[in-house]
């Protein structure tokens, strides 16, 4: 028997009435169904299927028929004939829109996308372009109803002519492929043909259907326009969704509803819920499913509207030890193993910036076959060096740092080789492209590292079969080209963790067409994301698509809608969230869930809302096992074990301590001292430094200026100046106006040099470092450690300076509150001798002048050492360090995050 018949069904009984009629037409072939093929939206579903026959059939034992999806069985068939990879075809629209020079370059690789997508529709949905390129204008023109103009001309031309000339490649694209595929597939007719809820088939999928059905029976059971039972639920949701063309209004159709079904078909399966925010919906969905978990549900289906919501409630989820089969999956490019792919060519392309640089080597992929702590100390003292010279870029000013460091040596080297082996300026096929850098990678030694890691072992496959397919292909590319190509196909691939197996699911709509759930959530459904916006085409708007006879928009939300009423028919329980509200501001319902809402309370005076308590119920859960986030409301003040107390300390140490305890316990005993940031452009901090290294060289080659002429000596410091800028000016050319600030004091600084040397003083050395001992009780010792910018002396006396390039005014307001500011005691105390004098020095002031504190040095002295003794020793003894900075001292403190201040409840 031959023949195509359609058995419309409502949804809610698709299976079980499709596997009756299914055993009623075949009851002849009991128990043995093996010779049917029954086709499927998804293989899930295969396992509900096999039970229903099997309840039909009422037979002890029974042979099941093949279930498949449509793609699988027509990949089951091998026509013979060569195809051309989407990867292929994609270089060649690019190679030809490159040679028309109709785009931009950045854009072509985006067109040649579009244009294949668009190229498959035509093959799919049938469509016959016109053979001259008039003909296809006026069609457009009859569908614009516009008269044509430039526009309409240059979209007529494009695909026209891209599409004829791919047409005759003599290659069968992948659309084309599954179309003789099917042709194939109904020429074998191996037997009868079930189809059970495939919505939406292709004219070819129909027409295969068609020619299938001259061999065989082919039967499709679908929900196409059936609701069956006018008390069930398919009916009562076909009457709230109805479309414009339904004659009846809302409240008519509420009151036929009531009167077919006295008591609501959706009673209790559905509810929705409006979250505040995004966090409070992600924790309301982990809530309900360790509710239904603990309930015993065993199959749960997470819609996943909002892939922001999913991801926040998947980490809830695994914090409570609740694994997810994530069916959505998540663009391989934002795994870490593609990040570290694209981190290398990110060096290449900034010539190793120092962020891509350290990003790329504090990767766990890289370098695999050195020792971990190998890696890792290396890495770090790179960073250091990097951090400590402000080096931004290139890797020969990294080497230069190196010094005798072997192994950051050996690191740089390996980067430099690498780096060869993808030369940006040789244009080259996009294969040979990627084997270059998989050769780079291999030099790095990151391809074991993605080998072992699932994500990683899909970016070398993606790969490893691009290079594959693509190697006929000699069309040449620069680097920049094929870069953002190969960001392309990362942007469009996708990751898939396959091996979880959870009761959880999370999933789309149309993937859970037939399946069997305990529950669902339907997760994100607010009006921006359900319906779904689908994907725009660049290419005709939508009047022009249903005119050519390409699917529309129409097309795609009725099927949407139809799955949306196939999930809520068949899942006894379903909860659908929200935020109904949005960085503040209301964020609508999805229109579909508003229609249903007023329509169910038109009918049954009940809301549909506000049914959950998830909120209170997630914090009284919370608190009972005691996860309630503890708020630190009050200025901490820890101390510190003996052992942990610190065993040397510097003048900025004693500063810290004496400005805020919490702020040194943060700094100097966790070592929580904020790394060195690299200056990209020369900053105050960097100005400061360069002074000191210009003065320091100055006066090594130039300790009495008073001996050499005015003019010389004041040359003499310029050039000193230009050396030491020239570093930063090669990098960042602005740095320029440090230097001419610098140069704006030499004169006032080298007249203030010479009152210096007449009052007798000379220079005796720079940038000394010193430690002295500091006795503590019991034994114990403190180093007090310090680097002395310069020290002069008269005779017998010595005097300690300190050059600063703040103002003179607010160094004074520094030393105004008697023995606050350490740094010049320390200074003192630092010398073997006790000095005459130690002062600050404003160096960068048009009038240079030098400022004392305004006690005695030696009182001075005596009592910072005495005030550090009793500290420390307090500290030994377990004495608090509580955060009590001043404004001043907070205003610029990196620990403020730490000590919380601004949360204080005070
Ligand atoms: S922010 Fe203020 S109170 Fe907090 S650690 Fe820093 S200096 Fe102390």
């Amino acid at each position: 028997m031959s023949g195509l018949g359609v058995h419309p069904i409502a949804p809610d009984r698709l299976i079980a009435t499709a596997a009756r009629e299914i055993v009623a037409l075949e009851r002849s072939r009991l128990p043995n169904l093996s010779g049917l093929t029954v086709l499927l939206p998804n293989l899930h579903a295969a396992g509900s299927f096999g039970r229903a026959l099997r309840e039909a059939a009422g037979v002890p034992t029974l042979l099941l028929p093949r279930f498949a999806t449509l793609r699988d069985l027509a990949g089951q068939t091998e026509p013979g004939v060569a195809r051309m990879p989407l990867s292929r075809r994609q270089a060649m629209i690019y190679q030809a829109l490159r040679a028309t020079e109709w785009f931009r370059q950045g854009d072509l690789w985006h067109v040649s996308a579009e244009l294949l997508r668009l190229f498959d529709e035509i093959t799919l949905w049938q469509v016959q372009l016109p053979a001259s390129g008039e003909d296809f204008l006026q069609q457009l023109e009859a569908a614009y109803q516009a008269r044509r103009g430039g526009p309409m001309q240059f979209e007529a031309r494009l695909v026209h002519e891209l599409w004829h000339a791919m047409s005759g490649s003599g290659e069968l694209d992948d659309a084309a492929h599954y179309q003789l595929q099917l042709s194939l597939l109904a020429a074998e007719a191996p037997g009868p043909l079930y189809l059970a809820g495939l919505q939406a088939l292709m004219p070819v999928e129909q027409a295969f259907l068609e020619r299938y059905a001259q061999a065989h029976a082919v039967h499709c059971f679908n929900s196409d326009g059936s609701q069956g039972d006018p008390a069930g639920l398919p009916y009562l949701l076909e009457a709230a969704w109805a479309g414009p063309e339904q004659a009846a209004p809302l409240h008519e159709r509420a009151a036929a509803c009531r009167s077919n079904a006295p008591a609501s078909a959706l009673g209790q399966r559905i509810s929705l819920f409006g979250a505040h925010g995004l966090e409070h919906e992600a924790e309301a969905l982990a809530f309900r499913i360790g509710q239904w978990l603990a309930e015993g549900k065993t199959a749960i289906a997470v819609v996943v509207q909002d892939r922001l919501v999913a991801r926040r409630a998947r980490a809830l989820l695994e914090r409570a030890e609740v694994l997810v089969q994530d069916e959505t999956g998540w663009t391989l490019s934002t795994t870490s193993a593609s990040t570290v792919l694209m981190r290398w060519l990110d060096n290449l392309d900034s010539q190793f910036h120092f962020q891509d640089l350290l990003d790329l080597l504090k990767s766990p992929f890289i370098f695999s076959a050195w020792d971990g702590a190998r890696r890792r100390n290396t890495v770090y003292r790179l960073e250091q060096l990097i951090r400590r010279h402000s080096v931004v870029s290139h890797l020969h000013r990294y080497r230069a740092l190196a010094g005798e460091d072997e192994d950051v040596l050996e690191l740089l080297q390996i980067l430099y080789e690498a780096q060869q082996k993808l030369d940006r300026k040789k244009q080259r096929p996009l294969a040979s492209w990627l084997q270059s850098l998989q050769e780079s990678l291999e030099l790095l030694g990151i391809l074991p590292g993605l080998q072992r890691d699932q994500a990683g072992e899909q970016v070398l496959r993606l790969l490893d079969g691009l290079r594959h397919e693509l190697s006929p292909d000699a069309t040449l590319f620069r680097y920049a080209e094929w870069r953002q190509w190969l960001n392309q196909q990362l942007e469009e691939a996708v990751f898939r963790d396959e091996s979880i197996t959870s009761p959880v699911v999370f999933t789309h709509l149309a993937a859970c067409r037939l399946r069997d759930f305990d529950a669902a959530i339907i997760a994100g459904a607010d009006a921006a994301h359900l319906p779904g916006q689908g994907r725009e085409s660049v290419f005709f708007n939508q009047p022009v698509r249903a005119q050519l006879g390409l699917p529309g928009r129409r097309t795609a939300l009725e099927s949407e809608r139809q799955d949306l009423t196939g999930l809520l028919t068949a899942v006894p329980e379903v909860r659908v969230t929200w935020q109904a509200r949005k960085n503040g501001e209301p964020n609508p319902l999805s229109p579909w869930f508003e229609r249903l809402e007023t329509f169910h309370v038109l009918a049954y005076g009940r809301s549909l809302k506000g049914a959950e308590t998830i909120p209170s119920r997630i914090r009284a859960a919370e608190e009972q096992d005691g996860f309630a986030a503890l708020a630190m409301t009050t200025r901490p003040a820890p101390s510190l074990p003996s052992a942990l107390v610190p065993g040397t300390i510097s003048a900025s140490g004693y500063n810290s301590l004496m400005a805020c305890p919490y702020q040194f316990f943060a700094r100097h005993a966790l070592h929580l001292n904020e790394l060195d940031e690299v200056a990209l452009a020369l900053e105050k901090r960097d100005y400061g430094e360069y002074v000191h290294e210009i003065l320091h060289r100055f006066h090594g080659r130039y300790p009495v200026v008073m001996e050499c002429a005015p003019d010389e000596i004041e040359q003499a410091l310029h050039e000193i100046s230009r050396e030491v800028f020239n570093r930063a000016i090669e990098a960042d050319f602005v740095s320029h106006a440090w230097l001419l600030r610098w140069q704006a004091a030499i004169p006032g600084y080298l007249a203030w040099q010479q009152q210096r040397e007449r009052e007798g003083w000379r220079w005796q050395a720079g940038e000394l470092a010193c430690t002295r001992p500091v006795a503590l009780a019991g034994e114990r010792q403190l180093t007090l450690r310090g680097r002395l910018d310069r020290v002069d002396r008269r005779g017998q006396e010595q005097a300690v300076l300190d050059y600063k390039t703040q103002n003179f005014d607010s160094l004074k307001k520094k030393l105004k509150p008697a023995g606050e500011d350490v740094q010049l005691a320390c200074y003192a105390l630092l010398l073997e001798t006790p000095p005459r004098q130690a002062a600050f020095v404003a160096v960068d002031e048009e009038v240079v002048r030098q400022l004392e504190p305004p006690e005695p040095l030696a009182e001075l002295a005596g009592a910072s050492l005495e005030r550090l003794q009793s500290l420390f020793q307090s500290l030994h003894e377990g004495a608090p360090l509580p955060a009590q900075g001043v404004a001043a001292a907070c205003q610029y403190c990196e620990m403020r995050g730490l000590c919380r201040k601004d949360y204080w409840n005070e």
